[in-house]
C-alpha cells in the first residue's frame, strides 16, 4: 500500500480545527466541477468542527447530497438516491439528511412535499444554512465564506482532489440565457469573487502542497466583468501565476463570446497556464446556435481554437455538444459532425438534449425521437474514438510531463498539461510529483509509459 505524504492543508488564516467529535459525515455529489468544489467546502466545514468522512451512508451522523438538474437523467439519479435514503431515515430519524445543489430552488414547498424525509434544503450560495442541522458550526467564529475549498488530509487518496489538485470557484452564476439551460435559473447572476480573496486562497492551497489549481465558473472567462476596476480574467491569471510553487493553472468553463485575444495571449505568455482550451461549442450549425441563444457562430468558435493552437503549440481542446436539439435536422447534425471532424478535439462532453421545465426550449416540441438522438450520440462517439486514436498515436515515443494525482489499479495515474490521462508503473512514492513519462502505448482515452529522469 502506498502511504500518503502528510500534507498540511490548512492555510494559516483558517480557524483552529476542533478535536474529533466521533461523528461522521457522508457526502454524495453529482454534476459539474462547481458541485465538487461546493462539496469539498462542506467537507472542510464539517472537518473543521471535528467530523470525519465516511464512505458508507449507513454509519453516517449526517448525510449531504449535492444535486444536479442539468438533464433529466441527473435529476432522476438524485431522486433515486433520496428515495433510497428514506430507509436509513426511518431507522435513524435523528440523522440530518441535507440536500444542496441545483435541485434546490427558492420555492421549497414542492421539494418538501416530494421528499418529506429531507431535513434541510440549502442553496449552495448560502453555506451558513448548514448551521441549522450542525450546531457545532456555531463555534466557528470566522466567516464560513472564508473557509477554503479543499479536502482535508484524511481524504487523501480519494478520487479527484487528492491534495495535489484543487478546484476554486471564482465566479458564480451565469448572465447568459441559453434556451435549453436551467443553470441561470438555479445559480443566479454572475458574481465574481474579489481577486485578492482568490489569490489568498490559492496561496494557502499551494502552501499546503497543492500544485495544480482549476479556477471555476459557468462562464469563467466573464470573470471580473461585474467588478469595476478589479481587472478581469487576464489580471487574475497573472496574479495567480505569480504565486511561487504553483505548477499548473487551468480554468473552466469558458464561453466562446468572451474568449478574447487577450485571454489566449496571456495563457501563452504565462508559465503555469496549461496548454488546454475548454470551450463548449454545443452545435456546429449556425441556425441551431441561434435558437440555442449561444450568441456566437461556428466560425467564431473555430477562430478561437485556431488562435489558441497558434499561440500555444500543441494546445489541446475540450468542448461540449448537445445532439437532438428541437428541430435539429440531419443536415444540421451533419454540420456538428463535420465541425468536430475538422477541429479534432481531444475531449467532447456529449449530451442528448433533455427539456428542462422553465427554460425557453422546453416550450418547443422535443421532436427528435430518442432512437435518433442515440444514433447521433453514437455517431459522434465513434468519430471521437477515431480522432482521439490519431491524436494520441502521435504521442507514442515522446516524453510527456505528468502530475501524479493518485493510484488506480496498481498504477500511478496523472495528467499532462493538456489534460490527457497517463498511467505508469513505478515502485517509488510519487503522489504529487511531476514525472516525465516516455510514452510506450497509446489508446484513444489514455497514454501508458515509463518514467524517465528524476521526479520533481
Ligand atoms: N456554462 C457551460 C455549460 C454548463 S451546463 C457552457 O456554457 O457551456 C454543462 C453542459 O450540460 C452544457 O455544456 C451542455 O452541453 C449540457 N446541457 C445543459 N443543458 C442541457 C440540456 N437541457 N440538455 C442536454 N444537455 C444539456
Ligand atoms: Fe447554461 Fe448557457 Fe449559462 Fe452555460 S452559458 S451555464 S449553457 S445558460
Amino acid at each position: 500500500m502506498v502511504s500518503a505524504p502528510v500534507i498540511q492543508l490548512r492555510p494559516a488564516t483558517s480557524p483552529a480545527r476542533m478535536a474529533p467529535n466521533g461523528k461522521r459525515f457522508f457526502i454524495w455529489t453529482i454534476g459539474c466541477q462547481m458541485n465538487e468544489a461546493d462539496s469539498a467546502k462542506v467537507a472542510a466545514m464539517l472537518q473543521e468542527v471535528g467530523y470525519r468522512r465516511t464512505e458508507d451512508e449507513n454509519d453516517a451522523d449526517i448525510v449531504v447530497l449535492n444535486s444536479c438538474v442539468v438533464r433529466q437523467a441527473s435529476e432522476d439519479k438524485v431522486a433515486g438516491k433520496l428515495n433510497a435514503l428514506a430507509r436509513i431515515k426511518r431507522e435513524r430519524p435523528g440523522m440530518p439528511l441535507v440536500l444542496t445543489g441545483c435541485m434546490v430552488t427558492n420555492q421549497q414547498d414542492a421539494l418538501r412535499q416530494r421528499f418529506p424525509h429531507v431535513d434541510l434544503f440549502f442553496d449552495p450560495s448560502d453555506f451558513g444554512q448548514l448551521r441549522r442541522v450542525v450546531p457545532e458550526l456555531d463555534d466557528l467564529d470566522d466567516d464560513l465564506a472564508d473557509l477554503p475549498h479543499y479536502y482535508a488530509p484524511e481524504s487523501l487518496g480519494l478520487a479527484g482532489q487528492a491534495g495535489v489538485t484543487a478546484y476554486i470557484p471564482i465566479i458564480y452564476g451565469c448572465n447568459f440565457l441559453c434556451s435549453y439551460c436551467i443553470v441561470p435559473y438555479r445559480r443566479g447572476q454572475e458574481t465574481s469573487r474579489p481577486l485578492a480573496d482568490i489569490v489568498r486562497e490559492v496561496e494557502g492551497l499551494v502552501a499546503s502542497g497543492v500544485r495544480e489549481v482549476t479556477l471555476l465558473g459557468q462562464t469563467v472567462n466573464a470573470y471580473g466583468r461585474d467588478l469595476p476596476g478589479e481587472g478581469q480574467l487576464p489580471a487574475l491569471l497573472r496574479a495567480v501565476d505569480a504565486i511561487p510553487g504553483l505548477e499548473r493553472l487551468r480554468f473552466l468553463t469558458s464561453h466562446p463570446k468572451y474568449m478574447s485575444d487577450e485571454i489566449i495571449d496571456t495563457m501563452g505568455e504565462l508559465d503555469s497556464t496549461c496548454e488546454h482550451m475548454n470551450l463548449p461549442v454545443q452545435a456546429g450549425d449556425n441556425e441551431i446556435l441561434r435558437r440555442m441563444r449561444r450568441t456566437y457562430t461556428r466560425d467564431l468558435w473555430l477562430d478561437r481554437i485556431e488562435r489558441s493552437r497558434r499561440v500555444m503549440p500543441g494546445c489541446t481542446v475540450a468542448t461540449d455538444i448537445i445532439v437532438g436539439f428541437p428541430g435539429e435536422t440531419d443536415a444540421q447534425f451533419q454540420q456538428t459532425y463535420d465541425l468536430l471532424a475538422d477541429a479534432r478535439c481531444d475531449k467532447v462532453h456529449l449530451a442528448m438534449y433533455s427539456p428542462r421545465p422553465g427554460t425557453l426550449s422546453a416550450r418547443w416540441e422535443d421532436d427528435i425521437p430518442q432512437e435518433e438522438k442515440s444514433r447521433r450520440h453514437r455517431a459522434i462517439e465513434a468519430l471521437q474514438e477515431e480522432v482521439c486514436t490519431g491524436l494520441n498515436a502521435v504521442r507514442l515515443g515522446t516524453a510527456v510531463e505528468v502530475l501524479v494525482e493518485g493510484r488506480a489499479k496498481g498504477r500511478w495515474t496523472g495528467r499532462t498539461r493538456g489534460n490527457t490521462l497517463v498511467h505508469f508503473d513505478d515502485d517509488r512514492e510519487l503522489l504529487g510529483k511531476l514525472v516525465d513519462v516516455h510514452v510506450t502505448r497509446t489508446s484513444p482515452w489514455f497514454l501508458m509509459g515509463e518514467p524517465a529522469g528524476l521526479p520533481r
